[in-house]
């Protein structure tokens, strides 16, 4: 069997690949044994013994041993969280490139979920609405009752602010994807319990991977803390560029918190601008 001469390079890869399959991504592993053109193969990708077979069935793989999630990155490093090699893409680059799920398959696994207790008490699951292509990905925290009663993300009152935002970047609603990281409705509207996320934020991380955004923008601690595996405060960082995997990734205030907190607002439009730069929009002034 072929190997990595690069060892450290083929170990984080393995971690990589044991971090997505602790995530729940069954067809990811699948893809990576089924694809016989694919970039990147079983045997090259693990150190299991594997027939010489060009096509290689998931059955005859021995079954990797269970390992807990990658490691948080270190944000008080500064460095970014894709480290890259010396030489070829990131590691998150050569396994994305296998992922190619459309976000209706997404939904399709995603079913009528019950992987969470949510599921008891929310009247509509909020999968996320917008263009499947999008450059932009805006992430909330969950859905609240006029989401969960239309099945649409941010139509409340926050929603309406944020659609202002959208089009104060001189764009539409329906050119940005707009998502949460549970699709279900908290209770009273109170935050997202730990393993309520853990249940459901592999679906996010899937919803990504499948837009491949040029720009992900994090709406409140929440989606900041989810998508980057921390517990650190939302404060430190809003309205700094964060490498996240290999998207752009700008964490600001969510709109609901604008709603309790107008002053805020300032500080927001200018996050924004940020994000019309990089996506080469026009920067104006002020918002509307
Ligand atoms: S919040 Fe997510 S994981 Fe929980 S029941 Fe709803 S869709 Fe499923």
């Amino acid at each position: 069997m072929p190997e990595f001469a690069d060892t450290a390079r083929n170990e984080k890869l393995k971690q990589r690949l044991r971090f997505y399959e602790d995530l729940g991504l069954a067809p990811f592993y699948r893809d990576r044994v089924a694809t016989s053109s694919g970039t990147v193969r079983a045997e090259s990708l693990t150190s299991v013994s594997v027939p010489a077979s060009p096509i290689v069935e998931e059955s005859t793989l021995p079954k990797p041993a269970r390992k807990p999630p990658a490691a948080a990155p270190d944000l008080r490093s500064g460095k970014p969280f894709v480290q890259r090699t010396s030489s070829g893409p990131s590691l998150f680059e050569a396994t994305s490139n296998l992922a190619a799920e459309t976000l209706a398959q997404i939904r399709e696994d995603l079913g009528e979920c019950t992987r969470c207790k949510l599921h008891r008490t929310r009247n509509t699951i909020v999968f996320g609405d917008g263009n499947p292509k999008a450059q932009l990905v805006f992430v909330g925290e969950g859905p609240g009752a006029d989401e969960d009663a239309q099945g649409l993300p941010f139509v409340g009152r926050a929603g309406k602010l944020l659609t202002q935002m959208i089009e104060a970047m001189g764009l539409k609603r329906s050119d940005v994807y707009i998502c949460n990281v549970v699709k279900c409705r908290p209770p009273g509207n109170r935050q997202p319990e730990p393993d309520e996320v853990a249940a459901c934020s592999p679906f996010l991380f899937r919803q990504l991977d499948s837009i491949k955004p040029k720009v992900i923008v994090c709406l409140g601690a929440t989606a900041f803390q989810t998508l980057l595996g921390t517990s650190r405060s939302i404060s430190h960082y809003r309205g700094q560029w964060i490498d996240y995997r290999g998207y752009q990734m700008l964490p600001t205030y969510h709109p609901a918190y604008l709603l309790r907190n107008p002053a805020a607002k300032a500080d927001v439009w200018k996050d924004l601008q940020k994000v019309m730069a990089e996506l080469g929009l026009e920067v104006k002034k002020k918002a509307k």
